[in-house]
């Protein structure tokens, strides 16, 4: 194995084990400089990401290198000069820049290594140029048809011929890895493909708002607007992370209704259907109810066989029925996860030279499958709770009873409650030393709502989801 494959065997991993912009942000421009002795030297592009490797990921990548070579003890990080990283290939994943979304990248190290400008230095007036940002590994013709899809397959399809007129805006909603992304890429592709003049965008909400401040900094809203105006086909990827921020929705209202007067068509996509987006504005989320919304739920087993199947084949690669059976058991929660472990064997055997039996495919999953089924902890609650409503652990804790702060409390007790069976007294406790009696009113509250107010109950799963498929 090269030093290259080793670190896409790496990367592979990475990419299941963090958030994808942190992935993007820290690992890209990174590769295996040298690999003697037990230690791996890897070259990083800064300091910045020299730090977050060293201190931040240092264990998840030894474990990931580990797990393919034993042999190797310890890593390093160095500042490679640009050339040399440069120059050499990187993951596909990483060539996608479009996919950050995540508000902890902001900075130096995003706006160097991942933003292209907007507008062009010589003349600022003029957007630099039009990119669709589309990726053409995801098209219809490599999406697997199936229950949990077939709906939402449909209805990009038919967007897809039918620009502006079929449904608009469409709105695909459903949890991580399940292939959202996949198939707003599609009718973006296909419309290259059969109507290549089409003027089409393709960009993930939380780098429409970036792209949004940076054009209001410098005074060129208009540019902005303007130019998101004129596309045929406007594809906003998770729309949730849009929420909260009221200049950003409000620019985004005005160019949602000028491209949907015009028979513009709109296509979304989100974790949660629009009912669910706390703080998505009221008029935004009757636009999005208007038109056609559809998700995806997890695929079943027959499903989960098929894809793997498919993916093997894509790949030029043979894998035992049993094996295939045995991933597809036990890797059940989305097809991202199911596509990393499948890299995982392929790696693995093509490393040592063995044939991916059921024997080894057990063996090699052992560990990944492990940890999936880890038990959560109190903090995990903390952290999914804080992450969802977008609040801290101190508020949480002090006392306050505004509505923003004691709804997710209430919840947060009822969850320590209905998955820890924590004592109500124990929940006060943590809780910043509340009284049982509140604890036990929270429950029963959340417990009695929940049946009667379809939006609680789907707040409800997605925390439970995270909680147990943290992304
Ligand atoms: P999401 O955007 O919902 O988080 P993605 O679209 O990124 O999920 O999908 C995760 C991975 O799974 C991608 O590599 C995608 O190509 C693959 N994938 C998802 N659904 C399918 C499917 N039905 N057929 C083939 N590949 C799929
Ligand atoms: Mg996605």
């Amino acid at each position: 194995m090269t030093n290259e494959e080793l670190w896409k065997a790496v990367l592979g991993q990475m990419e299941l084990s963090i958030s994808r912009a942190n992935f993007i942000t820290w690992f890209r421009n990174t590769s295996i400089v040298s690999n003697q002795d037990g230690i791996v030297t890897i070259g990083v592009p800064n300091g910045f990401a020299k730090e977050w490797l060293e201190n931040k990921y240092n264990l998840y990548i030894l474990r990931a290198l580990k797990g393919i070579n034993g042999d190797i003890q310890t890593i390093r990080c160095i500042i490679a000069p640009e050339k040399l990283t440069s120059s050499l290939p990187t993951v596909d994943s990483l060539k996608n820049i479009d996919a950050v979304k995540s508000p902890e990248t902001v900075g130096f190290v995003r706006k160097k290594l991942i933003e292209k400008p907007f507008f062009t230095e010589s003349d600022p007036s003029t957007p630099l140029f039009h990119e669709t940002n589309l990726n053409n590994r995801y098209t219809f013709e490599n999406f697997i048809v199936a229950e949990n899809n077939d709906l939402a397959r449909a209805a990009c399809y038919a967007v897809s011929q039918n620009l502006g007129t079929a449904y608009n805006p469409l709105f695909i909603y459903g949890g991580v890895g399940l292939g959202k992304t996949h198939l707003l890429q599609s009718i973006g592709n296909e419309v290259v493909k059969n109507s290549p003049e089409k003027r089409i965008k393709y960009i993930n909400s939380e780098r429409f708002t970036t792209e949004l401040v940076d054009s209001i900094k410098s005074q060129k809203i208009d540019k902005f607007k303007e130019y998101y105006q004129q596309m045929d086909l406007l594809i906003i990827d998770d729309i949730q992370f849009l929420s909260g921020r009221e200049k950003t929705q409000n620019e985004f209202f005005h160019i949602f209704n000028s491209l949907y007067q015009l028979n513009k068509q709109i296509v979304i996509s989100s974790d949660r259907p629009p009912k669910a987006i706390p703080t998505l504005e009221e008029r935004l989320r009757s636009r999005f109810e208007g038109g056609m919304i559809t998700d995806i739920s997890r695929p079943n087993f027959e499903t989960r066989v098929a894809i793997l199947e498919s993916k093997i084949t894509e790949k030029g690669f043979i894998i035992d029925a049993p094996a295939i059976r045995f991933i597809a058991e036990n890797i059940t929660q989305n097809i991202r996860e199911l596509e990393g472990a499948l890299n995982r064997v392929i790696a693995f055997c093509e490393f040592h030279k063995i044939s991916p039996t059921l024997e080894n495919t057990e063996k090699i999953l052992s560990q990944l499958i492990e940890n999936n089924k880890k038990t959560i902890q109190v903090d995990d609650i903390f952290r999914v709770i804080t992450e969802f409503y977008n609040i801290t652990k101190e508020d949480i804790i002090k006392k306050g009873r505004k509505k923003e702060i004691s709804h997710p409390r209430q919840v947060m007790m009822y969850i320590l409650r209905t998955e820890l069976q924590t004592p109500f007294s124990t929940i006060g406790d943590i809780l910043g030393g509340r009284d049982h009696t509140t604890a036990l009113h929270a429950f029963e509250k959340i417990n009695k709502n929940k049946d009667s107010r379809p939006r609680l109950k789907e707040e409800l799963n997605i925390l439970k989801e995270r909680l147990y498929y943290p992304v």
